[in-house]
């Protein structure tokens, strides 16, 4: 069994600068059973600030002791610039090797890549379905206006139209592109896909050649 206690003056292979003040001393304890189980543990009290596992996009836990895995994002303290954020596999990394890291963003930007790429696909097959609506109902309504004129019964030529521009209106909202959940998407972008190691955003060159352009870490 191999055991970690984390913090500013923590037995971690990493160091954690003085400047977090939100980490305590001894902050977290990480433990890897001889089994293999990942555990961390919150040794700054209930009142203290804590130990926060994310839990998706701009989303962290708070945890008193809970099992992990070794690529989930640990933070320790509050989330200001005075908090600590690292991966648990640091535990077992030497200081300076981030490929783990790097490997483990190109996978999921590649599943993000994905994501977006079937919300479009949605949004072009949801549009198409909006667009036939409308077109039925153009062809119907104008059907309506010619036959009532052609047959003399002198049905008021502006009620079918005005239905169609709501039957138009209507099938975009219901059965239109999705623009919303395209937009949540596209927002995660610049907070997500950071470099591990600096945290400054990453280009998709960038992300793909696992080597940040910024702090030049790979
Ligand atoms: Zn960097």
């Amino acid at each position: 069994m191999k055991e970690y206690i984390i913090g500013r003056g923590g037995t971690q292979p990493f160091t954690i600068a003085d400047s977090c003040r939100g980490v305590s001393h001894k902050h977290a304890r990480l433990t890897i059973t001889d089994s293999g189980e990942w555990w961390i543990e919150n040794l700054s009290g209930p009142q203290g600030n804590g130990v926060f596992l994310k839990t998706g996009p701009n989303n962290f836990e708070r945890v008193e002791k809970r099992r992990i895995d070794e690529d989930t994002i640990i933070r320790l303290g509050e989330g200001s610039h005075l908090s600590y954020t690292f991966m648990a596999h640091r535990a077992v990394e030497k200081p300076g090797n981030y490929a783990y890291e790097f490997l483990d963003l190109r996978k999921r930007f590649n599943l993000y890549k994905k994501a977006i790429a079937d919300v479009e696909a949605e949004n072009k097959r949801r549009s198409k379905m909006a667009n036939t609506i409308m077109t039925i109902f153009i062809v119907l309504s104008v059907g309506i206006v010619l036959w009532s004129w052609l047959s003399g019964h002198g049905l008021n030529g502006m009620s079918p139209m005005l239905f169609t521009g709501l039957v138009a209106t209507l099938s975009r909202t219901m059965f239109g592109p999705k623009t919303d959940q395209l937009k949540k998407l596209m927002a995660l972008r610049q907070t997500e896909f950071v470099c591990p190691v600096c945290g400054m955003p990453m280009s998709d060159f960038a992300i793909a050649n696992l080597k940040c352009q910024a702090c030049k870490s790979s």
